[in-house]
Formats: structure tokens, C-alpha cells, sequence
């Protein structure tokens, strides 16, 4: 069976799922959810839609109006997208991120299965945030959202370390005030020299070492290497990272990203289908993947 193969039959009752972004050609998401569709049995099509700047509102209401059973989101509209909504859920409207809409009377509920996603990869992969102590590289956009996760899952202490140490406080000041407890301290990507010598989480979520800069990493100072216990990268291409090497060469255990994009797809096929897909199935469209990289 070639599980990539989109619904072989589309007719009268074939439903309707997209991505909505700009870019979007690069995008893996028709491959995971026409493939979730297939094994799943649902009679579902799953296509991009570039949407133009300042077509944004137009593009979901005509999704809305044409039945369109529920959309991805994508750069740069997982924030913008809010003002679109009928409903937001929770973890969305705490991160301020959108990657989800899910049909509702009326409109569209936006959820962040990006993040939702990434908790059940790690749960799955045996790494915890409960009472951990995290160190978080990367306060971009999903630098930002793990920060929001890890605050909310009961992490006892994040350092966000960011090239721009500016980004890293305004955003640990952010997350402190809407969550309530002073978790996140900001610092530059120096500051792990000044961290007691434990054992941490580090979550890697900059750009660094990603497809086609293969021979770098964020951090390239064995020394904070030998401050982890785990590393867990959210690059994907490569499956693995120089980060991750570093990772293994000092004793940790080290995770990439794979996991996180098929569990934030599977979350999303989930909300739209009203089911639960397995951890085989899941574990079918990994494989399915990483055969990509
Ligand atoms: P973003 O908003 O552009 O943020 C990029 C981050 O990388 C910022 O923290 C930036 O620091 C840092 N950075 C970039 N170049 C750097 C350099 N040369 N040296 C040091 N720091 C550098 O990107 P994003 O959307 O947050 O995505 C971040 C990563 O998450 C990407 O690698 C992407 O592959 C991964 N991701 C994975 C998944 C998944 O499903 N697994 C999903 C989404 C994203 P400054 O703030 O100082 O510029």
C-alpha cells in the first residue's frame, strides 16, 4: 500500500482540509493528514492554500462559507488569525498562536496543536516538564509557545537563552505576568555560565543547525553539554542535529522534532475526525516521514 497516496475516490461527500500561509509549497501537512485519512478510512482531501497579505479575514470566511471542515495554519498568520475566530481554546488564547481551526456553528475554534503536539511527543519519549528546571534556546515564535507550555505544565524554572537577550527578558516578563509565577528569566546565550551545575532539560528551538547548516549548533561549548540530562531538538531535517551529537557525546539522551510535527498533525486530524488516532498510526506516518530525510 502506498501510504502517501491521497483518497483514492473524492466525490459528493469528499470533505475538505487545508493549510492556510504564505509560503506553504514546502509544506509536509498534505502528506501527513491525506495519508492519517487513508488509514484512518475518512473520505477527506487535504490541499495548501497561499493566502495573499491582507486576504487573511477573507480566505477563512470563504473556507467557512464553502464548508471547509477545518485549516492549518501557517507563518505569518498563526497570530493575526485570532481576530478571524468564533471561538479560541485556552492554550491558544494563553499563547497567543494559532495552528488550528476546527469548524464550529458560526465560524472557526482555533487551537495550538503545535504545542499540545510537543507535550504528547515528549510524554511519549519519557521526557517531563513537571518540577524540571529547562533550559529553552530560542525565544522566536516556538520559542516563545514552549516557554508558555513549559510555564503551564509546572516546569519549576525555564532559563530562556536567546541570541537577542532583549527578545529573551521581554519575553520571560510576558510569560510571568499572564502566568502568574516568576518561572522564566531571560538571559543571553552565554548565560549558562552562570547556572548552578545541575542536570537540565534543554529544549532547542532556534533555527540553528537546520537543513542545509549541518555543522552547526546554537551552542558550541562542550561544557554546556555536560549540563544535560536530555536534549530535545525541534529541528527535523536533519533527523539529526549537531545539537543533538553534542547532546549524545556529553551522556545525554537526545530527541529531534519529528515527533512534534506528526503529533501537532495528528492533534489537529483528531479535533477535525472527532477520533483518536493510534500510536501505530502515528508511529506509520513517522516512519513515512523520516523515509523523507
Ligand atoms: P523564528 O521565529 O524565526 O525564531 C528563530 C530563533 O532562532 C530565534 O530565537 C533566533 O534568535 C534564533 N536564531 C536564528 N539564527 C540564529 C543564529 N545564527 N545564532 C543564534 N540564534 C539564532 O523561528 P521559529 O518559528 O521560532 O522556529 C524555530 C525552530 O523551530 C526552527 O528550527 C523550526 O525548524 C522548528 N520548528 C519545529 C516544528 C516541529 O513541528 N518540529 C514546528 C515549528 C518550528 P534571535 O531572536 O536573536 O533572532
Amino acid at each position: 500500500m502506498n501510504l502517501s497516496k491521497p483518497v483514492s475516490k473524492i466525490d459528493g461527500t469528499t470533505r475538505v482540509l487545508g493549510l492556510i500561509g504564505n509560503p506553504v509549497a514546502h509544506t509536509l501537512s498534505p502528506e501527513i493528514h491525506n495519508t492519517l485519512a487513508s488509514l484512518c478510512g475518512r473520505n477527506l482531501v487535504y490541499v495548501p492554500f497561499p493566502v495573499e497579505q491582507g486576504a487573511l479575514a477573507r480566505a477563512v470566511q470563504g473556507a467557512y462559507a464553502l464548508h471547509v471542515l477545518g485549516l492549518n495554519v501557517t507563518v505569518p498568520y498563526k497570530r493575526d488569525v485570532l481576530l478571524c475566530l468564533k471561538e479560541i481554546d485556552p492554550l491558544a488564547e494563553t499563547v497567543e498562536s494559532v495552528n488550528t481551526l476546527v469548524s464550529v456553528p458560526g465560524g472557526y475554534r482555533g487551537y495550538n496543536t503545535d504545542m499540545s503536539g510537543l507535550f504528547r511527543a515528549m510524554t511519549e519519549d519519557g521526557v517531563a516538564l513537571q518540577d524540571e528546571e529547562v533550559i529553552l534556546l530560542g525565544a522566536g515564535g516556538v520559542g516563545r509557545a514552549v516557554a508558555y507550555l513549559c510555564a503551564m505544565k509546572g516546569a519549576a524554572c525555564v532559563f530562556l537563552l536567546n541570541r537577542s537577550e532583549e527578545k529573551a527578558k521581554a519575553v520571560a516578563r510576558e510569560v510571568n505576568a499572564k502566568i502568574g509565577r516568576e518561572c522564566v528569566l531571560g538571559l543571553s546565550l552565554e548565560g549558562y555560565r552562570t547556572l548552578p551545575a545541575k542536570k537540565y532539560l534543554a529544549i532547542q528551538a532556534t533555527s540553528v543547525g537546520m537543513f542545509p547548516r549541518l555543522d552547526e549548533a546554537v551552542i558550541e561549548d562542550p561544557a554546556f553539554y555536560r549540563l544535560l540530562h536530555t536534549g530535545y531538538d525541534l529541528i527535523y531535517r536533519p533527523g539529526q542535529t549537531k545539537f543533538m551529537r553534542q547532546c549524545e557525546q556529553a551522556g545525554a539522551r537526545a530527541f529531534n522534532g519529528l515527533k512534534m510535527l506528526v503529533y501537532q498533525g495528528v492533534e489537529a486530524f483528531e479535533l477535525w475526525n472527532d477520533t483518536t488516532v493510534t500510536k501505530e498510526q502515528a508511529q506509520e506516518i513517522n516512519r513515512m516521514l523520516s523515509q523523507r530525510f
